[in-house]
């Protein structure tokens, strides 16, 4: 289901199909032209680094479906709820885009939160969800799902989810009043060591996939923060974005 693929020795990126009919790329930070804290694959636009860099990385990240950035379907993502049928240039403000388009890919941009994806294998939709902390707190998941039931008669048995590379419980320190938060409402989530408590982001979009009856559930097992090949907003700071794309075939 998942390999790797090496292009040139230098690129290293994920790449998974879900029935032969799906194909999710999640980027790392490697291949790319951008330099310094960019360094180098940097698909935001957003973060400060050289517009005509990310444009070169887009155009890369694009190849690696075969595509050409004119295809890729972006978010100006504000950590909220909001879920928009993906179009052609446009860049909605949301956190989930949702198409039934081929000849789109959906395109969420991470540095430690949670890519998303969702596919209906009968209707042929998918939905591509930027799930962090905020977005988990406001339930995104169920949101995003509402809105294929809604939009394309999507039924959650014939969802599969995919959850791609992201910050972990080691390195997902919370505290003040996100821990209190997390304590009343996602108490299973949370991990104490030393004193500290830790969220596991993870535990809590596999809790509202199942609670709407989607149970086939792909996780990477990748901590952004851990693993220096990724961007990280809580390990850096100032960086890079990293992306999780989908697109039907
Ligand atoms: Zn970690």
């Amino acid at each position: 289901m998942e390999r790797y693929r090496q292009d040139n020795g230098s690129v290293l990126m994920k790449e998974i199909l879900l029935n032969k009919e799906v194909k999710i790329i999640s980027s790392d930070r490697t291949g790319g032209v951008s330099g310094g804290a960019y360094k180098s694959l940097n698909l935001g636009l957003h973060v400060g680094d050289n517009p005509l860099n990310v444009e070169k990385n887009r155009e890369i990240f694009a190849s690696y479906f075969g595509a050409n950035a004119k295809e890729l379907c972006f978010m100006e993502q504000i950590h909220g709820s909001f879920v928009a049928a993906a179009k052609k240039d446009d860049t909605p403000k949301a956190d989930a885009l949702i198409t039934q388009d081929k000849s789109l890919i959906l395109c969420v941009m991470s540095a430690d939160c949670a890519p998303v994806i969702l596919y209906d294998s009968d209707k042929k939709a998918v939905a591509a969800i930027h799930a962090g902390r905020k977005g988990a707190f406001l339930d995104i998941i169920t949101a995003a799902i509402l809105s294929m039931k809604r939009d394309f008669k999507s039924e959650t048995e014939n969802m599969q989810a995919f959850i791609g590379p992201s910050i972990k419980s080691c390195c997902y320190e919370i505290e003040g009043e996100v821990l209190k938060e997390a304590m009343t409402r996602f108490s299973s989530a949370l991990q104490e060591r030393e004193g500290r408590w830790f969220l596991d982001l993870q535990k809590i979009i596999i809790a509202q996939l199942i609670a709407n009856g989607v149970t086939n559930i792909t996780a990477d097992n990748t901590c952004t923060c851990c693993d220096k090949n990724y961007f990280s907003y809580r390990r850096d700071g100032i960086c890079g974005r990293n992306v999780t794309g989908v697109k039907i075939l």
